[in-house]
């Protein structure tokens, strides 16, 4: 090879080299930069629960309280109010669900509750849906309020699932007969004498036989007259 010829062709050699090793070095960088930015994220966006209050509530280690969304739990024990049938299981089930664990937090257009509670659905960190689980096994039932109501058909078929499997507080449910006053507009429903009950419009009023009946159609009981 002619000398001339020869640096061309090592000057080419080491530009294109030197192409070929920064652009290698340049995609290890950015694939470096996007794996941080991915463990970095989603480290931040799992929480280890710190406290189980009860079969819809929590506490995480950053001290937010949070409410499970579309359930409702049987009350535990509190000191000047008696456990409800099946709040201390639901509690039970909760804690061993989410104790000690890091859960995602999902939010629905409401992040708040009137208590200043987070509403969340949350999740494990294999995907479990927690408060899906709860109405699954039976410690918790469906509530209905808006504007919160992503998971909404899902929470209420597998409510239909476990009355009609029986499980948890399905089995042995008390029931009673009616007539219940339900509001279509609210989805609660009432005993006939509630003034609350009485309140609802004529179009919204629903009439239930029995209070199984009003579960079964995604109605939860109303905390006043409390059916
Ligand atoms: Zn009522």
């Amino acid at each position: 090879m002619k000398p001339f010829i020869r640096i061309v062709y090592l000057f080419f050699r080491r530009v294109v080299y030197d192409a070929t090793l920064g652009s290698t070095f340049f995609v290890a960088a950015v694939l470096l930069m996007f794996f941080c930015l991915y463990e970095a994220a989603s480290a931040a966006s799992f929480h280890l629960v710190r406290w189980v209050d009860d079969g819809d509530t929590v506490v995480l280690a950053d001290g937010r309280r949070v409410r499970y969304i579309g359930i409702n739990a049987p009350e535990v024990a509190h000191e000047n109010r008696p456990a409800e049938r099946f709040g201390p299981e639901a509690g039970d089930f909760n804690r061993k669900l989410v104790y000690k664990k890091k859960v995602r937090l999902e939010f629905g257009p409401e992040k708040h509750d009137q208590y200043g509670r987070v509403l969340a659905y949350v999740f494990l960190q294999d995907n479990t849906f927690v408060n899906a689980e709860l109405i699954k096994a039976g410690y918790a039932f469906y509530v209905f309020r808006r504007p919160n109501t992503k998971y909404d058909s899902l929470l209420l078929r597998l409510q239909q699932e476990a009355m009609a499997k029986r499980l948890g507080m399905w089995a042995g449910f008390l029931d009673q007969k009616g007539p219940f006053l339900g509001n279509r507009h609210s989805r609660r429903f009432h005993r006939m004498t509630c003034p609350f009950g009485k309140a609802t419009a004529f179009k919204h009023r629903n009439i239930f036989k029995a209070k199984y009946d009003a579960f079964w159609a995604g109605y939860s009981p109303c905390k006043r007259c409390n059916p």
